[in-house]
């Protein structure tokens, strides 16, 4: 199957070589093409340029983007999206007053979810979920991190690891599958985190290495959660195994995490709300992606990521949708660009790179993903008629995409 787009108002976020990642000032600069063509063979980008270089090319298909824009797919570096019913009933709580961590000390929150998820079969998560991944894939996202960590026994952990194996397989997405294990205390170990966090490094880990369901490690390093100590054994086991981390950290307090992930070489450090000078200093020269995810902050009226103090001192910076039950119950990427832009005053430029080549960076995954580049996936967003690529965060709650192209095959 060959594609040929002309005729393209703007094709945005061109790279002549193959950047991996976008840091600092640089994330200002959104290379473009203005009036150009892209070429596309079965899955993949094979030429791009300005139309007045376009020679006679005969391709199967043949889209006409005059006054559109095209930008590779969104690449969505964290979310929980294998999960089964919702948690509408405690949106309505915390409206009328309860905080997050209350409604976590009464059972309610990720215990919930847990619950659920080990009475719903793995077929029926699999529905739920695929509905899920299809919806962010109309919205543009072309690549998913998507992490396990509703399930907190061996069983139901690998139950929905296996979900997201069968999703990997049947669907166009690219997914990077997390195992994160340690993401609550599960009731039957209420009085012995200890004994959970040794589950996790004796069993969960080696089980699920064994069957290679997961490629990272992942802990929700917070208070009242897992403390340094905790993140510390479970990244060491994980790296023992070949999991590389990517660590929940500071979403509510500061307190060591982001040194501790670095230290690891953690391939992110996700969340961010709260961020001490030092964390701050000890992201530079790491190798560790800072991870801003804004539509968990807006919808428990959270802090935003300092994202400006962040990029400011020279650092990248990806944006991720975070979308689960509890906390961000959307997986739309554009609302995540439009309120980067809004609330954490990142310039449009900024945001679309932080939400294509650093979330690619973010996955492992941006050497074939997050640019335009020839040789990179075919993973590409055509925008309905717009003045300029501003319109894209500025319309924030407007769908502005016309075509999704995922792996080559045009999927709306
Ligand atoms: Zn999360």
């Amino acid at each position: 199957m060959s594609i040929l787009i002309k005729n393209i108002k703007e094709l945005l976020q061109v790279r002549e070589t193959n950047v991996k990642i976008v840091k600092g000032e640089d994330m200002k600069i959104l290379p473009t093409i203005k009036n150009a063509y892209l070429m596309i063979e079965h899955d993949t980008i094979v030429e791009y340029g300005p139309m007045s270089d376009l020679i006679d090319y005969e391709a199967e298909e043949v889209i006409d983007a005059k006054g559109k824009m095209v930008l590779p797919a969104w690449c969505d570096s964290h979310t929980h999206i294998v999960y089964a019913g919702d948690r509408s009933q405690e949106f309505v709580d915390r409206i009328n007053g309860l905080s997050y961590e209350e409604i976590a000390e009464r059972g309610g929150g990720i215990l919930n979810s847990v619950e659920v998820l080990q009475n719903t079969s793995e077929e029926d998560i699999y529905e739920q979920s695929l509905k899920r991944l299809n919806s962010m894939m109309q919205l543009g996202t072309g690549a998913v991190e998507i992490k396990s960590g509703y399930g907190l026994t061996v069983e139901a952990e690998l139950k929905m690891l296996r979900v997201i194996k069968r999703l990997k397989k049947e669907s166009l997405a690219t997914i990077k599958t997390t195992l994160l294990a340690a993401h609550a205390v599960p009731k039957e170990f209420k009085d012995n985190k200890k004994g959970f966090v040794d589950l996790v490094v004796s069993k969960m880990i080696p089980e699920v290495a064994q069957a290679k369901l997961a490629e990272y490690i992942d802990v929700f390093c917070e208070k009242g959660y897992f403390d340094l100590e905790d993140t510390e054994r479970i990244m060491e086991a994980g790296k023992s195994f070949g999991l590389i981390p990517k660590i929940h950290v500071n979403q509510f307090n500061a307190f060591g995490g982001v040194a501790l992930a670095v230290k690891h070489k953690a391939l992110s450090v996700d969340h961010l709300e709260e961020m001490s000078d030092d964390d701050i200093e000890v992201l530079k020269d790491s190798i560790t992606m800072p991870v801003a995810l804004p539509s968990c902050s807006y919808f428990l009226s959270i802090p935003y990521t300092p994202a400006r103090r962040i990029i400011d001192a020279g650092l990248p910076l990806a944006l991720a949708t975070d979308y689960n039950p509890g906390s961000t119950p959307s997986g739309n990427m554009n609302f995540v660009v439009s309120t980067a832009c809004i609330k954490l005053r990142m310039t449009p430029e900024e945001a679309i790179n932080a939400a294509t080549i650093n979330g690619a960076y973010a996955m492992g995954i941006s050497n074939q993903y997050g640019s335009i580049c020839r040789g990179k996936k075919a993973n590409l967003i055509i925008t309905k008629n717009i003045e300029s690529y501003n319109n894209l965060p500025y319309a924030f709650g407007d769908n502005l995409i016309d075509t999704v192209i995922i792996k080559g095959k045009v999927i709306s």
